[in-house]
């Protein structure tokens, strides 16, 4: 029997042993302290292996000495373990101070017994036909029992109120240990109080050290796990669901249960459901991530799923889950946001920049098939809305916006470009322009309480060159549809070639501007004006440009660019000034005559016309009287109350002013009853037609007759005969221009022209 136990002690002590040295090499902080621990526990067990074996009393003895030196040794270690296992810092710690105090001091007392025999002694009795020495205590060993029960039963509190203290799950951890320490205790105790020769409770302490080895350094508390990734899974906002290997759902969360609708714990329904509503991609198998979108239109839901196997150390699959996110929403505000973005708000059509950027898009996609682009623009829309109100116009840009979405066919890119305009882009053999004219052109825009024509004009630029930007393109097909504006029978014009040329000689006058008024290139041409006795009382004067390279220009040719570009007024500034500077020489020169100008209807918004002329004749000394104005009826279309006032300011300031080309706009009798001028230059070309018309000629007395009766001078220009020179004269006209007398001509030779008569 001894033998047994010998054998027993020694596999312990070697199992020890290897826990020791494996805990000592562990990673873990904690793993020194089991160390020890265990290391502690090897000579108590060594001690009582020696104390079984031995039969000789010295060898015994020192059996005992081991055994119980081991023991303080052990408890130290003990100590040591439990204040860090159960995570003890702080004041409390400090205890362990006074512990080893007590602990040294049991450690000397042993060392003194070979002298005092205080503490044991041994006797010699018969064991298995064998001599074994028994222990005879004395106070000594009394003082280490106590102390050794007291501090086990330290130990005992501090694991149990741990066990109390913790969660359940994290409970076990403590309790496992103080039911081995209990039992230890208990087989300790009866090996004290009972006749037993060998102390089985050192196999206990052994067992002790290995669930400590075991629960420090390699127990993960699963259930604990289980619980937190549970936990957490069924609050992940995304649908979770758990199969294993068979492809049956053994776990799904929350939103799972919600999205599947899988009544609570049914989770094996999972999978026909998800395939209901994912169609065969719920089957796919491996790990993968994909979009999915169920239904169409507003009813569309959007989902991203994701798979992932779960693979086990053989590489085999234990099962898979799968994440499933209803992105929805999201995408919807998304959508929105970008339809914002892209949209017009008013109509719902593409605003302009994205119509371009879609336009491009088309034009890369397609380099080889012919497109062009449409300008659409309504005409009067201001009309529309000053009459109407803005509601009434909005209402018609969504009528036509509805109107383009009808016709416009698939294939056909159109919005809305800005304001009243929208633009459209489609293959150019589905280009149908008289079709267009007939149904776009004009449509009525209908509420409850009234209804108004709309008039559209569109201008189509066929894309040449692709790599223009669309804004590029759309200018040109603007530049197309503004050659028509203001004709009322055509609807649809081409952007071609001539177009081009005027748009490029445009841009070739006006970058040369500045400097052609800084080099006189601009120059006054002078045509007389005569009166009814043939003599040159003055002569108007009218601008040309001696072009250094292209040669002599006529106003027709550069004056309707100006006008457009608003640069006319830069050209009025430098005639007027020019004009001063022939007048001031006159005056000095002593010749009596006037000169007049013409003031286009921009200069007004690019100047004080007013004071500008008045410091021009300051400048130059020259008398009001002598300087013409010439305004058009055009002048007086806005604005008309500030007008009037300016024409009136410029008379009082001297200035005679005529009003030029009368007759060939169509309210200039209505004009003359509101407006104060000196001067109506009647134009000839509105009655060249029906020259010999005697209609033409009765109204063209009558005009005379009118401006003779309000007191204003009849001037008649582009006299080209003595007939109609003698006619009008004959009617009371008193003052003549016209190619019968002159044309214009250089200054110089105007003098020479005067001088001579
Ligand atoms: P306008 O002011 O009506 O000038 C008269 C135009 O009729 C001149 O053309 C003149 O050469 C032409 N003309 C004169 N007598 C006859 C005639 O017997 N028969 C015909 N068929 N034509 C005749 P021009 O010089 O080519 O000027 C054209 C227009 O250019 C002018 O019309 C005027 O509106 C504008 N213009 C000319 N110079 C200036 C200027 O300095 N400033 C502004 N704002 N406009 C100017
Ligand atoms: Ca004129
Ligand atoms: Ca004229």
């Amino acid at each position: 029997m001894r033998f047994v136990f010998v054998i027993i002690f020694s596999i312990l002590i070697l199992a020890l042993l290897v826990c020791a040295i494996t805990a000592w090499r562990s990673k873990k902080s904690i793993g020194v302290h089991v160390s020890l621990m265990l290391y502690g526990l090897i000579p108590p067990v060594t001690g009582n292996m020696i104390i079984i074996a031995s039969s000789s009393e010295t060898i015994s003895k020192l059996g005992y000495y081991v055994y119980f030196l081991g023991m303080d040794f052990m408890m130290l270690m003990v100590i040591n373990f439990t204040f860090r296992y159960c995570g003890i810092h702080g004041q409390a710690a400090k205890i362990r101070v006074l512990v080893h105090a007590l602990m040294s001091l049991d450690f000397i007392q042993y060392l003194l017994n070979p002298f005092f025999h205080h503490a044991f002694d041994t006797q010699p009795i018969m064991v298995d036909g064998r001599v074994y020495h028994d222990l005879i205590s004395h106070w000594g060993q009394t003082y280490h029992r106590v102390m050794d029960y007291g501090i086990f039963f330290a130990m005992l509190f501090i694991f149990a109120y741990k066990g109390i203290k913790s969660p359940r799950i994290y409970a076990e951890r403590y309790y496992v240990i103080l039911t081995s320490m209990i039992l230890g205790g208990i087989a300790e105790t009866i090996f004290i109080f009972t006749d037993q020769t060998v102390d089985i409770a050192m196999i206990v302490f052994a067992v002790y050290g290995f669930l400590v080895f075991y629960f420090s350094l390699y127990y993960r508390p699963m259930r604990l796990l289980d619980r937190m990734l549970a936990n957490i899974a069924s609050e992940m906002p995304e649908a979770l669901f758990f199969f294993d290997a068979n492809n049956t759902c053994i776990w799904a969360n929350e939103p799972a249960i919600r999205l599947a609708n899988l009544r609570e714990g049914m989770f094996e329904k999972a999978a026909p459901q998800l395939k209901r509503i994912f169609g065969s991609l719920q089957q796919k198998p491996g790990d993968w991530k994909e979009n999915y979108v169920s239904g169409e239109g507003e009813k569309a839901r959007y989902f991203e799923l994701e798979q992932h196997m779960i693979r086990n150390k053989k590489e085999s699959v234990d099962g898979y889950f799968l994440s499933v996110r209803d992105r929805t929403e999201e995408q919807n505000a998304l959508q929105k946001e970008r339809f914002l973005a892209t949209h017009d708000r008013l109509t719902g059509l593409y605003n302009r920049e994205y119509l371009y950027e879609k336009i491009r898009e088309r034009l890369k996609k397609e380099p080889d098939r012919n497109y062009v682009v449409a300008y659409i623009d309504i005409k009067d829309f201001k009309l529309v809305n000053d009459i109407f109100g803005n509601e009434f116009g909005d209402f018609a840009l969504k009528q036509l916006a509805n109107r383009l979405r009808v016709e416009c066919s698939r294939g056909t890119i159109y919005g809305r470009l800005v304001s009243d305009t929208f633009g459209i882009c489609m293959p150019e053999e589905r280009l149908d322009t008289e079709r267009f004219a007939q149904i776009m052109s004009r449509f009525v825009v209908k509420n409850d309480d009234r209804s108004f024509d709309l008039i559209t004009h569109m201008g189509i630029y066929k894309i040449t060159d692709a790599t223009l930007d669309p804004s590029v393109m759309f200018d040109r097909a603007r530049m197309a549809m503004s050659s028509i504006k203001d004709d009322y029978r055509s609807f649809v014009a081409i952007y071609d070639d001539e177009m081009r040329k005027k748009v490029l000689w445009e841009r070739h006058i006006s970058t040369q501007l500045d400097q052609a008024i800084q080099e006189k290139q601009l120059v006054p041409y002078l045509q007389p004006i005569v009166n009814a006795s043939g003599k040159i009382v003055g002569a108007e004067a009218l601008v040309r440009w001696i072009h250094p390279e292209d040669g002599f220009l006529s106003p027709g040719a550069f004056i309707p660019v100006f006008e457009k570009n608003g640069m006319i007024a830069q050209v009025d500034q430098h005639m007027w000034r020019e004009t001063c500077q022939i007048l001031a020489r006159w005056k000095e020169e002593g010749r009596d005559l006037f000169l007049s100008v013409n003031i286009s209807p921009q200069d007004f918004y690019f100047m004080n016309v007013e004071s500008v002329l008045c410091e021009m004749v300051r400048k130059y000394g020259v008398e009001t009287g002598k300087l013409r104005l010439e305004i058009t009826e055009t002048v007086m279309m806005t604005d008309e109350e500030k007008r009037i006032r300016i024409l009136d300011q410029l008379r009082e300031d001297g200035f005679i002013v005529e009003m030029d080309d009368f007759g060939s706009g169509y309210s200039s009798m209505n004009l003359l009853k509101d407006i104060h001028i000196d001067v109506l230059k009647i134009d000839m070309a509105f009655l060249k037609k029906s020259e010999n018309d005697q209609k033409a000629k009765t109204i063209l007395h009558s005009i005379i007759h009118m401006s003779d009766a309000l007191g204003i001078t009849a001037l008649t220009e582009g006299v080209e005969s003595e007939d109609q020179y003698l006619t009008l004269t004959g009617m009371g006209c008193s003052l003549f221009q016209g190619y019968y007398f002159s044309k214009p001509v250089p200054v110089e030779e105007f003098e020479a022209m005067v001088d001579q008569a």
